[in-house]
């Protein structure tokens, strides 16, 4: 068992203790939630603001490099990087830059800008494929490509694996129980049965996939190369290139949504792996945290688009949104790919998300705990489980929320910043061998209490 009721029991006194120290230590986010709550329900601006474990969120005063300083004065070093936004740092100062200069000349015109050619040519060089579309967040460019695949393909149904998330995408909100697709339950206001037209499959498993694309009616397959969003799972060698030759042979598309596991290196897990699907999707960090999303394709697909166009009846596409490409969009994303998405970059941050997963991997060893620590390139991961896990229903069981939410809390009211709700640390380009050391010795801290070691 990875979790024994001895340990889930102390997680539960440990987070009643460190609840009530967050609380003595923040009088000034107590205020400022107070305040705010007049008008923001439970004083934030986006609910899940309220998903991290303490009493009342915590405010930032300013958040630069791999720094948070609340507004209480407490200096955090930033493992959450606002859960991928700011893997790059925050606020990288090429981006920080390019942003100003071009706050000067125009934000959003709804037309392309001297900069479009440059940006679709880094695009390209990056990530491989020729074309390129610009969206304003990684769910919408997710969107955008289930529309397209189902009008190019005239097929219904996408493939998603059990224990996806690809953000606000609908359609991705299925799982599998007793072998059957199923609607989440948690999906809010949706009140046709998704189940009807999207697909859950095993991650891992290629001959279940196969099967289900027989049938022929599968237009996409959407999937990250590995599941980050539960605890995470990492690809079975060969299972993403034998996933697109099956969807190849049946005739269906397949987008690789990288947006976080772009942590991998400066292409992506889709340049690192030598993989070539038909759409590529990448949000989150790709415009150095402002509000940017891109999805690529391949010529056949841009070919199938035009065909498409030019024989859709007249009206809006339902593919799009006003402020998508702005132009502030394009000069960030010209910074951050350019001058910030590096390989330098990326050598410093996988080095040292390297010293964090075996630093973290001996305290778990010297804690005796049955757990693993997963690492792709800067990203390193504490799963609740003896070996590395294969599919989203292993991964579902290998939680633990109030163990995860002890450690969190832990470490927050240590200085350290962990993302809520799964226990995913990233390594940005500013972070420094003094911050990993640190976040690996307040972890042995925490497990020494949830063992019964110290108090
Ligand atoms: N794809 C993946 C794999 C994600 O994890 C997320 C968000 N966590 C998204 C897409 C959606 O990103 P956004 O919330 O920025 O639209």
């Amino acid at each position: 068992m990875a979790i024994s009721p001895e340990i889930r029991q102390r997680a539960e006194a440990l987070i009643a203790a460190e609840r009530a120290r967050f609380a003595e230590r923040h009088p000034v986010s107590r205020r400022m939630a107070e305040e705010a709550g007049k008008h923001f329900p439970g004083g934030v601006p986006l609910h899940w603001m309220l998903d991290w474990e303490t009493p009342f969120p915590l405010f930032v005063r300013e958040a630069k490099g791999s720094t948070v300083t609340d507004v209480d004065g407490h200096a955090y070093a930033d493992f959450c990087l606002g859960d991928t936004g700011a893997m790059f740092g925050h606020s990288p100062a090429p981006v920080a830059k390019a942003i100003a200069e071009q706050a000067m000349h125009g934000l959003t015109a709804m037309l392309p800008s001297e900069l479009t050619a440059k940006v679709g040519s880094l695009l390209a060089a990056h990530f491989g494929l020729p074309f390129w579309q610009v969206t304003a967040t990684a769910s919408d460019a997710n969107r955008a490509v289930v529309r397209w695949a189902r009008a190019i393909t005239n097929r219904q149904k996408i493939l998603v694996f059990d224990g996806c998330y690809h953000g606000q995408v609908e359609d991705a909100f299925v799982k599998l129980e007793g072998g059957k697709t199923k609607m989440k339950p948690s999906l809010l206001g949706q009140v046709q049965d998704i189940a009807q037209m999207s697909v859950a499959a095993p991650f891992n498993d290629l001959d279940a996939v196969e099967k289900l694309l027989a049938a022929g009616d599968i237009a996409l397959v959407l999937t990250e190369p590995a599941l980050t969003n539960t605890a995470m799972v990492l690809p079975k060698h060969g299972f993403i290139k034998g996933l697109l030759a099956a969807a190849r042979k049946h005739g269906t598309l397949v987008c690789l949504d990288e947006t976080h596991t772009i942590s991998t290196g400066p292409g992506g897990y889709t340049r690192a792996h030598d993989l070539h699907p038909d759409f590529f999707v990448l949000g989150k960090p790709v415009a150095g945290g402002l509000p940017t999303a891109v999805f690529g394709f391949t010529a056949n697909v841009e070919a199938e688009m035009r065909r498409v166009l030019d024989t859709k009846t007249p009206g809006y596409s339902g593919i799009g949104t006003t402020l998508s490409g702005n132009m502030l969009a394009l000069a960030a994303m010209r910074a951050c790919l350019e001058e910030v998405m590096t390989s330098a970059a990326y050598e410093h941050m996988t080095r040292l998300a390297k010293r964090l997963a075996e630093g973290l991997r001996a305290e778990v060893a010297r804690a005796g705990l049955p757990w693993t620590v997963t690492q792709i390139g800067a990203r390193a991961e504490l799963v609740f489980s003896a070996r590395p896990l294969e599919n989203g229903a292993e991964a579902a069981a290998a939680i633990d929320h109030t163990v995860e939410r002890a450690i969190h809390l832990f470490l927050l009211n240590r200085n350290v910043l962990v993302t809520p709700f799964h226990n995913m640390t990233l390594v940005a380009p500013s972070t420094t061998e003094a911050d990993v050391d640190g976040l690996i010795a307040r972890f042995g801290e925490a497990l020494a209490v949830l063992c019964g070691e110290a108090e």
